[in-house]
């Protein structure tokens, strides 16, 4: 079924048809009659199924009737990032091409006086991070009073990143018999109460499994004996031996996207890095390098990279294993979207284990083994219960997160060194620790000069 049948106008099809889409998406067939016929949404869809297309198609549409007043935005959608923002402004701007909409957007780390006066003199669509509207609320900047239709985009990501309160104080601030639709990859409990609290009678779409993974995607996991050093050769043989054409490699902390990156541009790879201490103007500089493959691997962290949309990612490669699986998956789902096909590859280092067992029984299944000659510890190092891995002789740290995990079998030794480490990581090395590491953080790390010299 083609995009003819979902009610949208014939200007907006044409659009649709020169961007290059034949058919819609799950999400996109199932929302897009919902919205044009006023309904309130909740669209639950894994990252990658579409889910811009599937809430500005109709919006578009919805907005093309009607006129902006000063100050009073018809539309408001939230992004938890300004990349996302960014993205839905050029879709906006890709699909409204054949329509008179006005746009404005408020992020943070760009200059406003150009969003100041386009909202002065009032717009349709107004895209916007939580924390940024609410500094322009509160100065009397922008109105809700005007709004028709909110969307909440990315909500399981708002939470992630501490906006729901403001999510909240912003629904509250609008009109009572406003549009709402919500989208969100997984469904916690705390979207789940703000769905319930402001939606009214929402048609509910979901399109997969919360959290299951895209079926496009071979998944692998390298079992890597040793540290971070050992994984730099592991992830080095990687991008060798695959056929890559361009990748992100996903780091748990900006300490060591930093390391890596730095160490691949030593070693000749065409590399940019992505973490939330870079200026805004060089991250969008770093992201449109990679999307015109100026640059082919990009080292990112989960909060730089989340639903970032970058369709050809043929590669993703977990560096660490992410102690949040839900963050494996929408680290893996930047490759294998739309129905294209992709690989991960996750490296895991025998400190890690505790990680890696958490997120299989996460996934509810195993993720195949990938061999690394000569680097990869054999299968039985990790099955093999028996064998003790270099964390098992550390003292433990972060106890409390592995007892809400999973009940401790061993407890560990209790020595002077235990004692002395037994503290809350951050707290250790203030922010040198190591996530994901066990106690073992090699000195190397811990270094700024790392990876200066060759290895
Ligand atoms: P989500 O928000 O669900 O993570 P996006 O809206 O960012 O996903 O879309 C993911 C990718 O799929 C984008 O590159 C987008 O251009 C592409 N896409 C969206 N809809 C279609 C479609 N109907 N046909 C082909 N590609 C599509
Ligand atoms: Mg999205």
């Amino acid at each position: 079924m083609g995009f003819e049948y979902l009610g949208l106008s014939e200007g907006l099809l044409s659009v649709v048809e020169k961007s290059g889409y034949t058919e819609p998406t799950p999400i996109q067939k199932q929302a897009i009659p919902g919205i044009l016929q006023g309904l309130d949404i909740l669209g639950i869809a894994q990252t990658g199924t579409g889910k811009t297309a599937s809430f500005t198609l109709p919006m578009i549409d919805i907005l093309s009737e009607g006129r902006a007043r000063a100050r009073m935005p018809r539309s408001l959608i939230l992004e938890p990032t300004r990349e996302l923002a960014t993205q839905v402004s050029e879709s906006f701007e890709k699909y409204g091409a054949n329509s008179k909409l006005t746009m404005a957007l408020l992020i943070g780390g760009v200059a406003f006086a150009d969003q100041e006066k386009k909202l002065d003199r009032g717009v349709d669509v107004l895209i916007a991070t939580p924390g940024r509207l609410m500094d322009h609320m509160e100065r009397g900047k922008v109105m809700l009073n005007g709004v028709e239709i909110l969307v909440v985009d990315e909500a399981d990501r708002m939470l992630d990143m501490g906006f729901i309160p403001d999510v909240e104080k912003i629904c509250k601030a609008m009109p009572q018999k406003i549009q709402s639709l919500f989208f969100s990859a997984t469904m916690p409990k705390e979207i789940k109460q703000l769905t319930d609290q402001f939606l009214k009678n929402p048609r509910e779409i979901q399109v997969s499994a919360p959290a299951s993974t895209a079926k496009t995607i071979s998944q692998f996991l390298c079992i890597i004996k040793g540290g971070e050093k050992e994984k730099r050769i592991a992830l080095r043989h990687l991008l060798d031996t695959q056929d890559i054409k361009n990748a992100i490699i996903f780091c748990n902390r900006k300490s060591v996207v930093k390391v890596v990156s730095k160490s691949l541009s030593v070693h000749g790879y065409s590399v940019g890095e992505l973490h939330g201490d870079m200026q805004q103007s060089i991250r969008t500089e770093t992201l449109a390098k990679f999307k015109n493959d100026e640059i082919q691997f990009l080292v990112a962290s989960d909060v730089a990279a989340r639903g970032l949309d970058i369709p050809d990612v043929s590669h993703v490669f977990n560096f660490e294993i992410p102690n949040n699986p839900e963050d494996y998956v929408h680290r893996i789902g930047r490759t294998g979207r739309a129905g294209r096909e992709g690989k991960s590859f996750t490296l895991s280092s025998p400190a890690e284990k505790k990680y890696l067992n958490f997120l299989t029984k996460f996934l509810g299944k195993d993720i195949p083994l990938y061999e690394i000659p000569s680097l990869g510890a054999k299968a039985k190092d990790i099955v093999a219960e028996k064998l003790p891995s270099p964390a098992a002789k550390e003292p433990r740290k972060k106890k409390a997160v592995a007892k809400a995990i999973e009940p401790q079998k061993t407890e560990p030794q209790k020595t002077e060194e235990k004692e002395k480490n037994d503290k809350p990581t951050t707290q250790r090395q203030g922010n040198t620790a190591v996530i994901g590491m066990g106690d073992h953080v090699p000195a190397f790390l811990l270094r700024d000069d790392t990876v200066k010299s060759k290895e």
